[in-house]
């Protein structure tokens, strides 16, 4: 008989209770060291107190009001966005799918008020992750994830990641923008090449379209930019937003320039939850948190810290991985053996990793890690690759 939770996933028999920090305690009392953050989305941590703070504060006044009234968090946490991003105007929406949907609508939206309503066509990436809903999966373009679900929603063209000639050959009548992740989460840690990004944002502005960021898993500081299109120096027209930015409270965003924001006129696009008082007094206090001076160069040498100890284990076990790849604490481990079999063993560790597309391990821990819970995650990785190469020695 079926579960009453419904089982669309498959589930680790792994219960927790509470978390502090980089840490989580299972229902049975065994800790983990968390280098998943629910997917890259505990920024802040588990149980942060400005954040634990900031919800029961306003849970205590106002949870929800819907947006038929103006929301003074919501007000504040779009000009808090808007002065640290290229942006001009920020919608708030509740997840990831939400916002690429958000904003796939806004940037074809825009293409129709300027006149051109049969530039509707967007060009994604092979390895691309842009979420569960149906124009998100045509957009994500994977077609295990597509399978069954009737016809697929028009209008995304895929191209293989980082070949400017195929962008350049994809470009046609038709298009209307391009959507990229900076560094391809779902997809394998994949980062994009820095003159890759600015040859995108030169193609846009050459044929005059739209260049989308999905920053849904890089954003809010996770490369150690408060987005990491900043390494490259260019700027997007829009962006999508979530995961980190309500630090485990379910918040999206779409940011964007006010040539595109102007296309989602009142009565085009809409959401219930959206920007409720409860999200934004999330999204400020993790904002307070992330935007502290010395917070983000704090990522960028951790991230560093972590990389390196990548690399050297990635040489130590050459039978378990071919490299380690990544930006800032977002980093993967590219297995020759089921990326499965070493999260397995992490676990026995006591070491919580996640896994990706492409074969690979990956490591998103909460942004506030020590640089000591590095060390440790590192030694606890190191005896779990140690005992996988064991285990594929003695199998061969
Ligand atoms: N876009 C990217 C780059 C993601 O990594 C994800 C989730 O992993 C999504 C979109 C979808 O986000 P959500 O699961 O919140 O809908």
């Amino acid at each position: 008989m079926i579960s009453a939770l419904l089982p669309n996933y498959a589930r680790l028999d792994l219960a927790f209770e509470r978390g502090e920090g980089s840490w989580l305690w299972t229902t049975d009392g065994r800790r983990f060291l968390d280098f998943g953050s629910g997917i890259a989305t505990a920024s802040v941590g588990h149980a942060n107190p400005h954040l634990v703070q900031a919800i029961a504060e306003q849970a205590a006044k106002v949870m929800h009001t819907s947006n038929l009234y103006r929301i003074p968090q919501a007000e504040r946490l779009a000009q808090r966005l808007v002065d640290a991003t290229f942006a001009d105007s920020v919608f708030f929406c509740n997840s990831g799918a939400e916002a690429n949907e958000g904003m796939i609508k806004m940037m074809r939206r825009a293409m129709s008020d300027a006149g051109k309503p049969e530039r509707f066509r967007i060009i994604c990436f092979e390895g691309a992750f842009h979420g569960r809903t149906l124009a998100t999966l045509a957009a994500t373009g994977n077609h295990h994830y597509l399978e069954g679900f009737g016809p697929e929603v028009e209008g995304f063209d895929h191209v293989p990641f980082n070949n400017m000639n195929a962008v350049r050959d994809a470009i046609g009548p038709g298009t209307c923008g391009i959507i990229v992740e900076p560094v391809q989460g779902e997809g394998g840690v994949r980062p994009a090449d820095p003159e890759f990004l600015r040859g995108l944002r030169a193609a846009c502005d050459e044929y005059g379209i739209i260049l989308g960021m999905d920053e849904v898993q890089t954003g809010m500081g996770r490369t150690g930019k408060l987005f990491a299109h900043e390494w490259a120096g260019i700027t997007p027209d829009v962006m999508s937003s979530a995961k980190g930015i309500g630090g485990g409270f379910p918040l999206g965003a779409v940011f964007a320039k006010e040539k595109y924001a102007v296309a989602l006129k009142p009565g085009t696009h809409g959401t219930t939850y959206g920007g409720n008082p409860l999200a934004c007094a999330a999204g400020n206090a993790v904002l307070d948190i992330i935007l502290a001076p010395g917070f983000l160069d704090s990522v960028v040498a951790k991230g560093k810290t972590l990389r390196a100890e990548l690399d050297r284990i990635a040489r130590d076990f050459p039978t378990v991985f071919s490299e380690a790849r990544g930006q800032g604490l977002l980093q993967g481990l590219k297995c020759l053996v089921p990326p499965a079999q070493v999260q397995a063993a992490c676990a026995e560790q006591g070491l919580m990793a996640i896994t990706a597309g492409d074969n690979v391990l990956r490591l998103a821990p909460p942004l506030v890690i020590t640089e000591a819970e590095i060390d440790q995650a590192m030694a606890m990785l190191t005896k779990a690759a140690a005992s996988v190469a064991a285990s594929a020695k003695s199998a061969s």
